[in-house]
């Protein structure tokens, strides 16, 4: 059973239409990926399901319980990370957690247990009983992830939670969403406007634009709608014109390109291209050093789908 099911959901604001008839299914233990640049709509439709926000149209379920009608049963087992950072600066992260905890109705041995494995996880228990106004952003960040996870949910939704912060916090930020899909079994809604988050995190994903869906779908069924070209570098020792005319009578290559020791094949996406290829390399004597296949990225499929770029 789908953990989160969006039909058909729209939201204006007086003249904008932030979100646009978006219908979208999570199926339990994935991490997917809300990507689209500012604007797109994102943290609309996480307000939506968050219940801030009512959306003009639609229906909303998270694990089964519709937001309408069973509110209470539908968010028990949500967690949702803010954009904004929604921490007390004058409270220490202790009890920032217990607060946050409190709330979410936890209390006793529980509570402190829990209190403990979010300072553990977060990395940051040595600075537990420091005002949160000391932390950097980046240090805020964790704890603010750590607080919408101290029920437990089954599905956390974190909107754009690398933005703006450095790079050690940010590579800590996508391990911990790693780590707390694969142990708890949390199934994670990752949104940003960073592709390459996105790319290396989600293995489903849906793209947003002007509170449109733009593509939905796994990664390679989405770089798909815009190409099923593949390029494979192959760094050679050796190299012949011979062995670059028999490359060329390969199914489903369409170019050939061989330069300073690089020779770079363009290739219609294709298990049996890479095997044909390799036995011709390997019957002609070329000793192969390294062999690198890319796909398109996110980003080619943005700019090719919108005519624009994702970034900044
Ligand atoms: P994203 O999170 O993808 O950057 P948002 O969901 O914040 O996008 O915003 C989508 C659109 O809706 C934007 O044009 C934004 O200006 C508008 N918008 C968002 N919240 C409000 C609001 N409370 N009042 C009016 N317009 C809003
Ligand atoms: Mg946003």
């Amino acid at each position: 059973m789908s953990i989160l099911e969006l039909n058909n959901i729209t939201k204006r604001y007086d003249d904008k239409l932030a979100v646009d008839n978006i219908s979208l299914s999570i199926e339990e233990g994935e991490i997917f990926g809300l990507l689209g640049p500012n604007g797109a709509g994102k943290s609309t439709v996480i307000s939506m399901i968050g219940d801030l926000v009512k959306p003009d149209q639609g229906e909303i379920a998270i694990d089964g319980h519709s937001l309408k009608k069973e509110a209470i049963l539908a968010k028990k087992n949500l967690g949702i990370v803010p954009q904004d950072i929604a921490l007390y600066e004058n409270l220490s992260a202790i009890n920032n957690l217990k607060f946050w905890g409190t709330l979410y109705g936890l209390k006793g041995a529980l509570l402190k247990t829990r209190i403990d494995e979010a300072l553990e996880i977060t990395g940051l228990k040595d600075r537990a009983k420091d005002k949160i106004k000391n932390y950097s952003g980046g240090m805020k960040r964790r704890i603010n992830i750590a607080a919408a996870f101290m029920h437990h949910p089954r599905l956390l939704i974190m909107d754009e939670p690398t933005v703006g912060i450095d790079p050690q916090s940010r590579n800590h930020i996508l391990e911990f969403t790693r780590n707390l899909n694969k142990e708890y079994g949390t199934t994670v809604i990752y949104t940003s406007h960073y592709m390459e988050e996105v790319e290396s995190l989600c293995g489903k994903l849906m793209i947003i634009d002007e509170g449109k869906v733009i593509a939905s779908g796994s990664q390679s069924e989405i770089k798909r709608m815009v190409s099923n070209e593949e390029t494979a570098e192959i760094k050679l020792t050796h190299y012949t014109s011979e062995i670059g005319m028999k490359l060329n009578t390969i199914k489903d290559v369409s170019g050939i390109n061989y330069n300073a020791g690089i020779l770079t094949i363009a290739m219609k996406e294709s298990k049996t291209n890479l095997q044909d290829i390799m036995d011709v390399l390997i019957g002609n004597n070329a000793k192969i050093e390294n062999i690198n296949v890319k796909v398109p990225s996110l980003e080619t499929v943005f700019l090719t789908l919108t005519g624009k770029s994702l970034r900044d």
